[in-house]
């Protein structure tokens, strides 16, 4: 099914998942807060990644490094001279936007374009934006052909080009700046000084992290080549537009492995072994294969130091979009560190009794990210009838019990049983010990069903008059297909046990 943003982000609000930071002061543009169920689901995907990655696989090792790191890293890393993006300005409305980001419908006639209309990704439809091209071809009176609605990084375009581009703002041709390039690395001083001296940044990824403790690593570890050095951990960038909810923003969660390989090692497979890797991961906490692609980075659009990219892409509501990028990234970033610090950064070769410096695969993606594709990918809406026979609403999350914020619901039939209760209460304290469980005792119980749908707990069970009368066992409730059965406790442990993992 197909969720709109709008419904998605009021759900997350009503229940829980995600407010606007700073909400009382108004919001603050690019940082979201987690509330009491996001930060549960938030945990457990990256618990997963984190086990999956590191702890089930012996050749990964795992670290956490400092947010704020020496200032030449970030010169070595080449993020001060070109973590940038082109940035252009609305002249009239003081609007800023990325160059790369906004979509133009060209006027053009005999070949040569006499006029733009823009607008910034996903706010128009294509539809829209080649209806309001039309509508300036009318009131140009022009006649002509009418170029497709193309995204154009507008970086390179020359100034007569970019005085035709009327700015989203205000519609007015010639009021947009030529495009400059805007480092995206936030700024902040270390010490009592603030001057050129005590400037420092926050990391705008974890990745140099791995880089520059990679030493560390190999002289303490047990580590072979191949091997891998993994983290999780914010990360800062300056986004000028921040947008889609949590899919851009400018305090976000990165969970990053560097994958160290021998220099004549096959590269390109190990490359695509990791891009099957990530793909199956996405698969075992839920996503959908429908939603995923491949989207292979075109050779003249690499830097000159990668030697191939490919991002695994997800259908989002507003476009299908990059959620993890999987680089083979040569030697490029130990050598960088080994210039600058003046500290080798090799490995010693028993085979060849040489020393060299390691290749790397880095598969990079953002938990933000992995959290809007799963609730996109797990929201639906469904017709169901209650005992009566009414047809009823029943809005549903489909989440992975891997990844489902509460695992199991407890639930006596009623509340005023003190027997019905005593037994789920104690159900409930010896599950929570292992699991996220949740007790409730209020209102009927299929609205305690639903309750729990919305929110994506796999199972409900509850605690009837059966219960304590015969022999001991409950009746489970399953959340996708809201099937019945009688269960006993021990069965209810494996089952959790085979599938929370
Ligand atoms: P984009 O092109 O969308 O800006 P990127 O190619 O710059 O992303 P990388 O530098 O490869 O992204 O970062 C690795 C991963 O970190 C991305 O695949 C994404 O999942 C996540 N990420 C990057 N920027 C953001 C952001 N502003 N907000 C949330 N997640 C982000």
């Amino acid at each position: 099914t197909d969720v709109s943003m709008e419904t998605l982000v009021a759900l997350c609000k009503r229940r829980g998942f995600i407010f606007q930071s700073s909400e009382i002061y108004g919001g603050f543009n690019g940082f979201f807060d987690y509330g009491p169920l996001g930060v549960e689901l938030k945990k457990n995907i990256r618990d997963c990644w984190w086990n999956d990655m590191v702890r089930r696989r012996d050749d990964v090792v795992g670290i956490e490094t400092s947010i704020i790191m020496h200032p030449k890293v970030w010169e070595a890393s080449g993020h001060v001279a070109g973590f940038t993006d082109p940035l252009v300005d609305c002249k009239t409305s003081k609007q800023r936007y990325r160059a790369d980001q906004l979509f133009f419908a060209a006027v053009i006639v005999d070949g040569a374009t006499v006029g733009y209309v823009s607008a910034l990704e996903s706010e128009n439809t294509a539809g829209e934006l080649q209806a309001a091209a039309e509508t300036l071809k009318r009131k140009k009176a022009i006649q002509g052909q009418l170029a497709a609605v193309v995204a154009k990084d507008m970086t390179e375009a020359a100034p007569d080009e970019i005085a035709l581009i009327p700015s989203p703002a205000t519609g007015e041709p010639g009021s947009l700046t030529a495009p400059r390039s805007f480092n995206m690395m936030f700024q902040t001083n270390v010490g009592a000084m603030t001057d050129a001296s005590s400037v420092a940044y926050l990391r705008p990824e974890t990745a140099q992290g791995m880089f520059v403790d990679f030493k560390n690593v190999v002289d303490t570890g047990r580590v072979k080549l191949p091997f891998g050095i993994a983290q999780i951990g914010k990360s800062f960038r300056n986004e000028i537009t921040p947008r889609n909810f949590i899919f851009r923003s400018r305090e976000f969660e990165q969970m990053e492995m560097e994958y160290f390989i021998h220099e004549d090692a096959d590269w390109a497979t190990c490359h695509q072994e990791w891009i099957a890797w990530c793909r199956d991961w996405l698969l075992s906490i839920g996503l959908p294969d429908s939603h995923l692609s491949l989207y292979t980075h075109p050779k003249e659009k690499l830097s000159f130091y990668s030697r191939g990219t490919v991002d695994i892409m997800f259908k989002y509501p507003f476009g299908v979009q990059e959620l993890w990028g999987i680089a083979a990234r040569g030697n490029y970033d130990l050598t960088q560190h080994a210039n600058a610090s003046g500290k080798p950064q090799e490995i010693f070769d028993e085979a060849t009794k040489k020393k060299f410096v390691p290749h790397v695969i880095e598969p990079a993606v953002g938990t933000d990210r992995i959290f809007l594709a799963v609730l996109c990918a797990a929201y639906a809406e469904e017709d169901v009838k209650d005992d009566k026979g009414n047809v009823e609403k029943r809005t549903v999350l489909r989440l992975s019990p891997r990844i489902a914020p509460v695992k199991v619901a407890v639930l006596p039939l009623l509340k005023n049983k003190e027997a019905l209760v005593g037994r789920a209460k104690e159900l409930y304290t010896k599950l929570k010990r292992r699991y996220a469980a949740f007790y409730d005792e209020g209102g009927a119980i299929g609205r305690r069903y639903r309750r729990q749908d919305e929110i994506g707990t796999p199972w409900c069970v509850t605690i009837d008059f059966d219960t304590i009368e015969k022999d001991g066992s409950f009746t489970l409730r399953e959340r996708d297909s809201m099937t019945q059965k009688r269960i006993q406790e021990a069965d209810l442990f494996a089952l959790l046990e085979e599938q929370v993992y």
